[in-house]
């Protein structure tokens, strides 16, 4: 088979099913696209002897036929997630050298059911950022260019090389995680889907926490059904994890008919932004159209409390980011910094803190003990908590009317040059305006490519569904990919 590298997670598990390829193969092709790709900055880590590895074993189970489905497929992983023995470091120079004796639990997950894993992706440091700019490794790039422009992109942010990479076809698929949009946004930019499920779907274990009431991982794919395969691997019950859920995870793919006729699709008022680009307008009325052509209902729904999701979630995500960060000490994980003679353990923890973290990092941690401190407490934490209710209270209200889904932009633009807001905190915040409030409320979101702007390059809608309803979810999603019909690649400059 040629192309292989190219396939999609049902088409590569189809083709293992049938002989018409070998894991191996797979693997192999992905790890020479790889090796080809170093500008992309996409693999931080490789690991191209766990990989021949586990492909080897998956093609033994394969013959055997005991092959789940994502049995023998190449995945990526974001650096976040703990990998057994495999350097995980958050993209953070505090986490130089950690290489866990665990393995979180969705890694597991995937590892179990035989994924094959190819290595680590790049990301922002510590998850905070959206622009994958903030990381020690250096920036992933975007596999899309400009028509007829040079400039790099960036592949958005935080997983940025997740995005990359599948977008460039150097996996089948990967893992990303998302606390304001980590996902979705990189997604939208990078021209495929990227999936966050209901908060609690996915267990956090062995996943290096950033803020850990929004933090969820869940699938990086090339298609709607690939995000349906992959999740399903991803998520389920982990006693490990205090918040995960104990429910049944269904046949997502099965749910997959296409048929949303019937289903009532919102449209918020307030998501229609002062300076937001016309293109990005047309593209999502376009998309409501595409819908109603499959025999859903529109309706104009409002959520009134939208315009304060953005400063309550940077209020709560530093605050909670402050708080797990303060166990990098320079004694349990990574890296401790040179020490001059009578430093004691104080200069210990702030020479490590200070050389370890990255500067949006630090800006993180200060806004966020800041907003916890005593005289600030009541005024900013506990004012963004409320705010928070009323986010989650907007949203049940709608779902309580009827509404199955809301459909939104995944992004105000399309993917902008590095270095472009990389001075600007407030503007690079900005991007997460349309998908923060989905953390808040705990949702499961999804962004589906729909288009091109007219430089070519992808933009992305954002569909939102209720708790626990993925599978319909995706399903509304499945209608919307097959109505856009967006099948453009990057053009292979690398
Ligand atoms: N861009 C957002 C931030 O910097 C969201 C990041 C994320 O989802 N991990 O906090």
């Amino acid at each position: 088979m040629s192309d292989l590298t190219k396939l999609t997670i049902a088409e590569a598990r189809d083709a293992l099913r049938k002989g018409d390829t070998t894991s191996v193969e797979l693997t192999e092709a992905c790890l020479t696209a790889i090796e080809g790709a170093d500008a992309l900055g996409a693999f931080v880590h490789k690991t191209p002897e766990i990989a021949m590895d586990r492909a080897q074993a998956a093609d033994e189970r394969i013959k055997a036929g005991d092959a789940p489905a994502m049995c023998g497929i190449p995945v990526g992983i974001k650096d976040l997630f703990c990998t057994e023995g495999v350097a995980s470091q958050a993209a953070s120079k505090i986490l130089e050298g950690f290489k866990p004796q665990y393995e979180s639990t969705v890694s597991g997950q995937l590892k179990d059911a035989g994924a094959v894993m190819l290595g680590k992706l790049n990301m922002d440091e510590f998850a905070m950022g959206s622009s994958n700019e903030t990381s020690v490794y250096g920036n992933a790039v975007n596999p899309w260019r400009a028509e007829g422009s040079a400039e790099a992109l960036t592949p958005g942010g935080s997983s940025g090389g997740s995005a990359s990479a599948v977008a460039a076809d150097l996996c089948l698929a990967a893992t990303g995680t998302d606390t304001g949009g980590s996902i979705r946004q990189p997604a939208a930019f990078t021209g495929i889907v990227g999936l966050k499920p209901t908060y609690g779907r996915c267990s956090r274990w062995g996943i290096v926490a950033f803020a850990s009431s929004l933090d969820q991982a869940g699938p990086m794919t090339k298609t709607v059904r690939d995000a349906a395969i992959m999740g399903q691997a991803m998520m389920g019950h982990d006693p490990k994890d205090s918040t995960s859920a104990d429910r049944a995870v269904p046949d997502f793919e099965a749910m997959l008919t296409g048929d949303i006729r019937g289903k009532v699709i919102g449209i918020p008022t307030e998501y229609r932004m002062d300076g937001m680009p016309a293109e990005i307008e047309a593209l999502w009325e376009k998309g409501a159209e595409m819908l109603q052509d499959a025999g859903a209902e529109l309706r104009q729904i409002s959520l009134p409390h939208t315009k304060y999701a953005l400063p309550a979630y940077y209020v709560i995500a530093p605050a909670e980011a402050s708080s797990n960060l303060a166990r990098y000490d320079g004694v349990r994980f990574g890296y401790r910094a040179k020490l001059d003679q009578g430093d004691g353990i104080t200069e210990m923890y702030e020479k490590t803190r200070a050389e370890g973290f990255g500067a949006e990092v630090k800006r993180r941690v200060m806004v966020g003990t800041y907003v916890l401190s005593a005289g600030f407490y009541d005024a900013y934490y506990n004012r963004a908590r409320k705010v928070r209710a009323l986010i989650k209270r907007d949203f049940d209200m709608v779902f309580a009317e009827g509404v199955d889904a809301i459909l939104t932009p995944a992004t105000p633009s399309a993917a902008f040059e590095l270095g472009q807001s990389f001075d600007d905190p407030v503007q690079m915040y900005l991007n997460d305006v349309f998908t923060v409030t989905v953390n808040l409320a705990g949702l499961p979101g999804i962004s589906v490519p729909a288009g091109l702007d007219a430089k070519g390059l992808p933009l992305g809608l954002q569909l939102i569904g209720r708790p626990w309803e993925e599978g319909d979810l995706l399903n509304t999603a499945y209608a919307l990919e097959n109505a856009a019909g967006f099948v453009a690649k990057p053009g292979k400059w690398w």
